[in-house]
């Protein structure tokens, strides 16, 4: 495994950390294979990966209470374990010291290496300052709860450089692929982040998996390419090659794309990638800017819907769709799925477009800025009116 300096932390990080926001499930969300993501877990950490994000939210907090109850004394050891406040339900000093200490009971640990603000953007910035919650994050630092304080990152480039100036952050950590280096952080803020001596945490590498999808033109720039690299491996080195990142998370779901994701950080040139490397990424990035239509990561901060819409798997068809230039019996049948009262049904009872009232709850709660329901609409009249994908409107 390569280690990578933690910003001015004084510490190496492995160029790979593990994200446990995808763990592989039995049924549900929250329900975890424990089995599985156990061996991920330890075949991870017994091949150097020394850095485990996780948050209140993932999973719905099975995420959280899961590596509590799995993680060894001597794992715990080898590991940096990361953490997130979950901002939007704090009111008060009080709310975050009550989530604070639920999270510590579910890790079972007795401090959190590094404790960040979750999903931060201009609304939840301002309430931030307005409850002072900076000065309780040093309490807890100077009681030895928590040893570093740090932000996980979806809003605006200007809010990101005042979040820069107004308090000497550990870390930071913000969306960054090869199609997002002008979205919410940018480029520019990394650059900036990394100039102040923040550790800079990258997660969505991949997009969500979807810079990991196969199509024909995407296969033959990669036949073409001057070195051969899965498509995986091309994604985590774009990121791996700004000398501000310090490590790169994936949210891995099977362990084999543990043990691929390992052999991709490692096999990261040390002189960083050439000209015509960086020329090919230049060209999948083209191809896939054509392709996906919604920038969905999955993340699921807009469920629950009231209505019920099971929004990422209906804006997932909507991507598909578009991506094969049609709509595919697979399609229709999960589709149909979504409303089905079968439970032997893979899909049933997920959701179906339709039933969106346009209320707009799940808006603010989008850190990809989603028009979800004006997309929803479209997936209606793909899936219900029998509208093509050459009809749909940009
Ligand atoms: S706008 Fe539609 S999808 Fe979003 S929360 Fe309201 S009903 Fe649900
Ligand atoms: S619509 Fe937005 S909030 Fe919902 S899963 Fe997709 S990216 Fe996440």
């Amino acid at each position: 495994m390569h280690y990578r300096p933690m910003g001015k932390l004084g510490w190496d990080v492995s160029a790979l950390g593990f994200g446990t926001m995808r763990f592989p499930l039995r049924g549900s969300w929250t329900e975890i294979n424990e089995e599985q993501s156990a061996a991920m877990l330890c075949y991870a950490i017994d091949h150097g990966v020394n850095y485990i994000d996780t948050a209140w939210r993932y999973h719905d907090g099975v995420s959280e209470e899961f590596l509590g109850r799995t993680l060894t004394r001597e794992q715990r050891a080898k590991v940096r374990l990361v953490t997130k406040s979950p901002i939007w339900l704090i009111e008060s000093k009080t709310d975050f010291h009550h989530f604070f200490a639920k999270q510590a009971n579910r890790l079972k640990t007795d401090t959190i290496d590094i404790y960040l603000f979750h999903a931060v953007n201009g609304e939840r910035w301002e309430k931030i300052k307005r409850l002072k919650l900076l000065d309780e994050m040093e309490k807890l630092r100077r009681e030895g709860r928590i040893k570093h304080i740090g932000f996980s990152f979806h809003g605006s480039p200007n809010t990101f450089n005042e979040m820069l100036d107004a308090y000497p952050w550990d870390m930071a950590q913000i969306q960054y692929n090869y199609l997002d280096t002008e979205f919410q952080a940018t480029v520019r803020g990394l650059d900036y982040a990394h100039s102040k001596g923040v550790a800079v945490v990258v997660m969505e590498p991949l997009r969500g998996g979807k810079l990991a999808q196969h199509n024909p033109e995407i296969d033959l720039i990669l036949q073409e390419a001057p070195i051969h690299k899965a498509l995986v491996e091309w994604g985590l080195h774009f990121v791996m090659n700004h000398p501000g990142v310090a490590t790169v998370l994936s949210g891995m779901s099977t362990l084999e794309q543990v043990e691929e994701n390992i052999a991709y950080a490692n096999s990261f040139p040390s002189g960083g990638l050439s000209t015509p490397e960086l020329e090919l990424i230049e060209r999948l990035r083209h191809s896939y800017e054509k392709k996906i239509r919604v920038p969905c990561t999955s993340c699921r901060y807009c469920v629950p819907c009231p209505e019920g819409v099971e929004i990422p798997e209906n804006l997932s068809l909507l991507n598909q769709a578009v991506w094969e230039g049609k709509t595919l019996g697979w399609m229709h049948k999960w589709y149909q799925e979504f409303e089905s009262t079968d439970p032997y049904t893979y899909w049933h009872g997920k959701g179906a477009a339709s039933r969106c009232t346009s209320c707009g709850e799940c808006l603010s709660k989008c850190p990809q800025n989603i028009a979800i329901p004006d997309e929803l609409v479209w997936v209606r009249r793909l899936f219900e009116e029998g509208l093509s994908v050459d009809q749909l409107k940009k």
